[in-house]
């Protein structure tokens, strides 16, 4: 049986990737930041779905709880072969870059970028260690290329993590781990509650997504499920696009 750390799996994209991921038999740990009832929730569906979860509560902006997350989930299960870095915050409060503080950029960086950056190393260097040829997957975002200037930070981390994936997947090929970036579009989780109506507005009237839905966590899930399951095994530093087509230019 295969293992996965998954950050931010209470809720949203998180909780679709690992219900998706026990559906093709991973056991799963449910990392949260302190919603420990959702938590139990996914962690009482994996085990429903038929494999095993353990739910470990860690920041991952901080370096003493990526370390006990790592530690935490190998003493869970032995060995990891795939990490999903979920885990991300949008600002708090969305302000034009002309005058957006330095206490939403700082804080951001460290949820969205930083930790990501040092949870793959530790995580690397014990695929490494093990010989486990393992996967690690980033989900960044449409922010990613896509300039909103008002939630530029935001934006920032994301594209930090497009080059967190090439740097990864340079250094790790020789380990036989592959390193991919699954980019989401407009996808209905908490995330997105409070700007449902103006997403509703540009996806159903103006057409800003050529399929025109939301996404759902469970798009992202299988997305992830593809790469988890070996379906693409000469590929690495690739961008997966789970946006219903948003990312096309079209004439
Ligand atoms: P969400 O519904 O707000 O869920 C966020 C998840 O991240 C929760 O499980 C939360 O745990 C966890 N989390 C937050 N801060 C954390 C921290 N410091 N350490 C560990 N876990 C933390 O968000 P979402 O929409 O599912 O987004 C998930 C990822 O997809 C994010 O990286 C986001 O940027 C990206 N994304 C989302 C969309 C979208 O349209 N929704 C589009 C593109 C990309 P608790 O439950 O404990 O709070």
């Amino acid at each position: 049986m295969s293992a996965a750390l998954v950050t931010g799996a209470s809720r949203g994209i998180g909780r679709g990737i690992a219900l998706a991921l026990a559906r093709s038999g991973f056991d799963i740990v449910v990392n949260y930041a302190s919603n420990a009832e959702a938590a139990a929730s996914v962690a009482a569906s994996v085990r429903e779905i038929g494999t095993k979860a353990a739910m470990v509560r860690a920041d991952v902006a901080r370096s003493e709880d990526r370390t006990r997350l790592v530690e935490e989930a190998y003493d869970a299960f032995g060995d990891i072969e795939l990490l999903v870095n979920n885990a991300g915050v949008a600002p708090a409060v969305r302000a034009d870059i002309l005058e957006a503080g330095e206490e939403s950029f700082d804080r951001l960086i460290a949820i969205n970028l930083k930790g990501p950056y040092f949870l793959t190393q530790l995580v690397a260097n014990r695929m490494i260690a093990a010989g486990t040829r393992g996967r690690i997957v980033t989900i960044s975002s449409m922010s990613a290329y896509t300039a909103s200037v008002n939630r530029g930070d935001y934006c920032i981390t994301k594209a930090g993590l497009s080059m967190l994936t090439k740097l990864y997947a340079a250094r790790l090929a020789e380990h036989g781990i592959t390193v991919f970036e699954v980019r989401p579009g407009i996808i209905a989780t908490d995330m997105t509650d409070g700007v449902k109506e103006k997403y509703d507005r540009l996806i159903h009237d103006d057409g800003i997504t050529p399929i025109r839905r939301w996404g759902t966590p469970d798009d992202v899930g299988r997305a992830v499920v593809a790469i988890a399951t070996d379906l693409l095994p000469f590929s690495t530093a690739q961008v997966i696009d789970v946006d219903g087509g948003f990312h096309l230019h079209t004439l």
